[in-house]
């Protein structure tokens, strides 16, 4: 039987003589992992259509084991995505991520359009602009989000252990509370890293606006480095 999907094509890895396992974020039913048979020998034509980085119409085949594509039709090809190389390794990185928080077969609508709406923004910045640091806020944006939409959310209000609204004074990350320490409760606890207040202010924005809006973010390699350290630091903790 023939199921179609609307999917966003995530990576592909070689097997066999000539196939190759696709892994795809569906609409319908999250991420799937299905089988391009023969897709590459020389004059294959469905391997154009499945390249990473592609929005498609895809058809699968199902039967015992893994599902087999049969046809696809690409909607978005995100040329301008493609071209830029700054937005691509960012891009790359986050489906790296993307692969190792969420389960396959898992439906997930929330997910699949965040994730639509990131690569349909990145698109548009990369071709408006060269600023490296546009465009990795918004894949902090887009991977803030991500992990509150995975149920990785992070109260970024208050304190996590006393309780008390955060104030501007040296607040640090705990990936093991998830959350935000104040600087008196800070100082029993190990396992910490400083979270900058700039960095506070900018999750307070990801968690709080749609991604196209955060297109118009500015952000300094200060900002950023920081927002990477703490993104870092919760990931290694969220995957061990
Ligand atoms: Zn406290």
């Amino acid at each position: 039987m023939d199921f179609k999907y609307s999917g966003i094509i995530l990576n592909k890895k070689d097997v066999g003589e000539a196939d190759r396992i696709y892994t795809i974020f569906t609409l319908e039913a999250g991420k799937i992992r299905v089988l391009g048979k023969g897709v590459r020998r020389p004059n294959a034509k469905l391997a154009g259509h499945l390249e990473p980085l592609t929005c498609a119409e895809i058809f699968v085949a199902k039967g015992k084991g893994m599902g087999k594509i049969t046809g696809s039709i690409v909607t978005d090809n995100l040329v301008g995505l493609k071209a830029d190389l700054d937005s691509l390794s960012n891009i790359f990185y986050s489906f790296g991520i993307l692969e190792k928080i969420i389960s396959e077969q898992e439906e997930d609508r929330e997910v699949f359009y965040l994730l639509l709406e990131y690569l349909q923004s990145a698109e548009k910045i990369s071709v408006k602009t060269a600023d490296k640091c546009k465009k990795d806020i918004l894949m902090l944006g887009f991977l803030f989000k991500l992990l509150a939409e995975a149920g990785y959310c992070f109260e970024v209000e208050k304190c996590v252990l006393c309780g008390k609204k955060l104030k501007l004074e040296k607040n640090y990350f705990s990936a093991a509370r998830s959350g935000i320490l104040c600087g008196s409760c800070a100082k029993e606890e190990g396992g910490k890293i400083v979270i900058e207040n700039e960095s506070i202010k900018f999750i307070r924005i990801f968690l709080k606006n749609k991604i196209e809006n955060l297109v118009k973010l500015s952000a300094n390699r200060k900002n950023i480095n920081n927002l990477k350290m703490v993104m870092k630091e919760f990931l290694e903790w969220i995957v061990k």
